[in-house]
């Protein structure tokens, strides 16, 4: 890459990570970014433990591949007719770090993919202020299809589609889940409280460890409160690098 272009781009994200407050950069914790790639053996059993979450029944060893297979051309609720595309996720499927948030926008529902637009943008920034790159983590959301002008979603539409992110979370196994946003935390823990509430120590979904945080979008619209997704991330970053090395 031109080395001009280059130190354009270094310069643009440390701007960034001055804005989120970052005050210094980790480095990838091994433990964490260097998981072994996914090698799931093919002859390997089926899953076999399963696991009930509120009334959807998970089972573990279940792939991404199997989930999205089974999601189809879902027409389970009321945004189906209304979508582009559906957005399932991407990333790592081995990730140690795992982010839910809530539905996918315009962008994400025109190109099939979470957080690309300017949240997406921001949500990068924020993964790799911890060190680790974007396709280390796994980045989905709640609803799987985009609510018509990007109103918030239903509780019917939660309960319809919540089933999938149960079992994909089960796929993944993260070390930690970050809930970005009161949709996506309250969906993963089952409560009413509040995003201001819940952030700023480590939850438990499932014997997971859960951080709530703000949504990237809600960022963009208040960016003092970005120093606080910093410490969130700063906590669940703190836990992961203290995991065993896998
Ligand atoms: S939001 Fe979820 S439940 Fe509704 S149509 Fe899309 S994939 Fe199906």
């Amino acid at each position: 890459m031109n080395r001009k272009i280059l130190g354009e781009q270094i310069h643009g994200h440390l701007q960034l990570y001055r804005d989120l407050g970052v005050r210094y950069v980790s480095r990838p914790a091994p433990s964490a970014q260097n998981r072994k790639p996914k090698t799931k053996n093919p002859e390997s059993p089926p899953a076999e433990t399963v696991i009930a979450a509120g009334e959807t029944v998970v089972t573990a060893g279940e792939t991404l591949e199997a989930i999205l297979a089974d999601i189809g051309n879902c027409r389970r609720c009321k945004l189906a007719p209304t979508r582009t595309n559906l957005v399932f996720g991407s990333g790592n499927p081995r990730a140690s770090l795992m982010f839910v948030g809530e539905a996918p926008g315009a962008d994400e529902d025109e190109q099939g993919l979470p957080f690309v637009g300017r949240a997406g943008r921001l949500l990068t920034l924020i993964v790799e202020s911890i060190g680790f790159r974007r396709e280390d983590v796994y980045i989905c959301n709640i609803l799987k299809c985009r609510p018509p002008n990007n109103r918030n979603p239903e509780t019917d539409e939660i309960a319809a589609c919540e089933g999938f992110l149960f079992r994909q979370i089960a796929a993944v196994q993260p070390g930690v889940i970050v809930a970005l946003g009161t949709f996506g935390a309250q969906t993963l823990l089952k409560t009413t409280e509040t995003i201001g509430k819940l952030r700023g120590r480590l939850l438990d979904y499932r014997g997971v460890k859960l951080i709530a945080t703000y949504h990237p979008a809600y960022l963009l619209r208040s960016p003092l409160e970005k120093r606080k997704v910093w410490d969130d991330m700063r906590i669940a970053h703190n836990y992961i690098r203290a995991l065993p090395r896998q």
